[in-house]
């Protein structure tokens, strides 16, 4: 008997531990800040771009042919506009040990970056395209690759006009990466 009161009372303490933890952590939840982060992305046509924003966002489409994407079947191309006015382009490349493959973002920024190593990227357009044909939605880029785009825009401290093509509408984000990846990590923290 007295083995069951003191399950009992055992249950019970437990219970009011759990009450009092659910309680303090409603009442923490009461006081939190909000923090909002705010990404602004301007939503146009094709046609409504700058005549300067077509012309890298149709080395970027032209770019997809080049693609070697024989597993996906999801063709993207890049193309990056440097500051003395050189445009780069390039395209995912796939391989049969999956990992080993690159995105197009990454694949035209290291060349770009190797063959142009002074030189600041000002703008990035991205296209897609499957057996299907374009991509009617813009392409934006994977988590990886806005890492390496954040990467290279402190590099050269300077934000890239970033431009996500899609056959129905475009994306373009003027303020850099920043926009796409909000409390990033950067070379700061090894500070
Ligand atoms: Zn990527």
């Amino acid at each position: 008997m007295r083995n069951i009161w003191a399950k009992f009372a055992q249950i019970n303490c437990v219970g009011f531990v759990l009450l009092i933890i659910k309680r303090s952590c409603s009442l923490n939840v009461k006081h939190m800040k909000e923090m909002v982060l705010n990404t602004v992305v301007k939503v146009c046509s094709y046609d409504e771009l700058q005549p300067a924003d077509r012309e890298i966002v149709d080395a970027a489409r032209a770019a997809t042919a080049n693609s070697y994407a024989v597993y996906s079947n999801f063709n993207v191309g890049a193309a990056v506009r440097l500051a003395d006015g050189t445009v780069v382009a390039g395209t995912n490349q796939e391989n049969a040990a999956y990992p080993s493959g690159l995105c197009a973002e990454r694949t035209t920024l290291f060349w770009a970056n190797s063959q142009y190593p002074t030189q600041a990227v000002e703008v990035l357009a991205i296209a897609a395209r499957t057996a299907q044909g374009e991509l009617e939605k813009p392409i934006p880029p994977c988590g990886a690759c806005r890492q390496v785009i954040l990467e290279t825009e402190k590099r050269f401290n300077k934000a890239m006009r970033i431009i996500l093509y899609g056959a129905k509408e475009c994306y373009v984000i003027e303020d850099g990466m920043k926009a796409l990846l909000p409390l990033s990590f950067d070379a700061g923290f090894l500070e």
